[in-house]
């Protein structure tokens, strides 16, 4: 069976179980007994996420031969992140606006959530604060380590890691073929370990989707909460949902595949994104797949995956979009077309600026309503209110996060003539044999 039938059936298997232990009041034994395996899934491909950067990085940038061809993957690579970035706001503005759903809200739901929830929200805006009183160009001194053992030895210095290993990559091209042969050879090799490592862990996939679903839903405390809110949610999931559309309409126009051959050879990686709620978890599948399964040249991939993991954000920018309006509309706090601006260009720095872990989105929320003048009462309510329902907003927007990075490796790939075909022809054997 294909892998991602596995990880499916996992899944829904795990959603069951959750559902069944919940109701048999079973918490403690699934906190105890079942959630583990999850958490030493989600802890393996974290462990893999930095040595894989840096191997893929370095091998990808010394394969390509020369400079000029660096930096034309590079700017297109930003510059491609940044349009379907700004797509994905102008959808989730477009749609909040339309459907409105701030203004169904009842002063009674309003205030029985904000109740429920205002502590949650709180520790959110206090991560808020920390991220912006640093100044304008902090992110660009946070960007460049001073010590890169001390940088790769931290999940959350992604970017730091990738600055160095571009560097460090960039200088291989420079120096003479002789002087780089030694080193490039050492890294086509861990290349290679690294990927079998991948190979391996995903073999534990289906069965730790599982233990990580059941986990959440039997944690999940009062569901009748997700009705009061599932206008605003449906938005949200409505505009990720074109989003997906969009990517794979952008691809069969632009490359010639069909969708069915981009969705299935992605979908192990969304199906992991789903389950984590995190893009930085799951950048290993999503190179793989991109790679053995899409047909993007190494050099391609290993570039524009974890630069997308670390700066890509698209559903979280759509949400981020969709959520400021919605609270705005919930709370009668009225937003001007220049507000509606604003929110553009704050929500593309937010999803730059969000890290690739679960709940990054919200926080850096903050700072898109902070642009915007809301008080904070406002702000607090606000956050308060959409908080029941930001876990599985989580889950759906990192899936659209990571489809977005494999479209826009897809894209680039065609552009410089990188795209070929899958090199694992045949996707169900794949696993099987290894
Ligand atoms: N969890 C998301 C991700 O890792 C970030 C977010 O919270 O929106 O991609």
């Amino acid at each position: 069976m294909a892998l991602h039938w596995k990880i499916l059936i996992g899944m829904i298997l795990g959603i069951l179980a959750g559902l069944l232990f919940s109701q048999l009041g079973a918490k403690e034994f699934v906190a105890g007994w079942i959630k583990p395996f999850g958490t030493i899934f989600i802890k393996l491909l974290k462990l893999i996420a930095i040595p894989l950067i840096i191997v893929s990085l370095i091998k990808g940038i010394s394969d390509l031969k020369d400079i000029s061809k660096f930096s034309t993957i590079g700017f297109r690579t930003i510059i491609i992140y940044i349009c379907t970035t700004l797509v994905a706001i102008t959808i989730g503005l477009s749609l909040v606006n339309l459907i409105q759903p701030g203004d169904s809200m009842t002063e009674a739901t309003v205030a029985e959530l904000s109740q429920a929830y205002n502590t949650d929200a709180n520790s959110r805006i206090e991560s808020a604060e920390a991220q912006k009183s640093k100044g304008p160009l902090q992110f660009l001194v946070d960007m460049v380590p001073d010590n890169i053992f001390a940088a790769a030895s931290a999940n959350q210095n992604m970017l730091q890691v990738i600055f160095f290993t571009i560097l460090f990559g960039i200088s291989l091209l420079l120096i003479k073929e002789e002087q780089s042969r030694g080193v490039k050879d050492f890294f086509d090799s861990f290349n290679e370990v690294i990927m079998k490592m991948i190979d391996l862990i995903m073999l534990t996939a289906p069965y730790a989707v599982f233990a990580l679903l059941a986990a959440l839903i039997a944690e999940t405390s009062n569901p009748d909460i997700f009705t009061a809110l599932a206008q605003y949610a449906l938005t949200v999931v409505l505009g990720l949902a074109i989003m997906i559309s969009f990517y794979v309409t952008l691809i069969y126009f632009f490359t010639g595949k069909k969708p069915n051959y981009f969705l299935k050879g992605i979908s192990p990686a969304q199906l992991l994104a789903f389950s984590t709620s995190s893009s930085a978890a799951t950048l290993p599948v999503t190179m793989e797949r991109v790679q053995e399964h899409l047909g993007v040249d190494d050099d391609v991939a290993s570039f524009v995956c974890p630069v997308g993991a670390t700066i890509n954000m698209d559903g979280t920018s759509l949400y981020q979009a969709v959520a400021a309006v919605f609270i705005c509309q919930a709370l009668d706090f009225d937003l001007s077309f220049t507000d509606q601006l604003t929110i553009v260009v704050t929500a593309l720095l937010a999803s730059i600026g969000s890290a690739a872990v679960p709940g990054a989105g919200m926080v850096m929320l903050v700072i898109v309503l902070d642009s915007l003048g809301v008080p904070r009462d406002i702000l607090m309510v606000g956050l308060a209110l959409i908080f029941a329902v930001d876990r599985p907003l989580d889950m759906l927007r990192t899936t659209v996060n990571v489809t977005g990075d494999a479209a826009v490796a897809m894209l680039v790939g065609k552009s410089v003539g990188k795209l070929g075909e899958p090199q694992v022809k045949n996707w169900d054997d794949h696993y099987k044999e290894d």
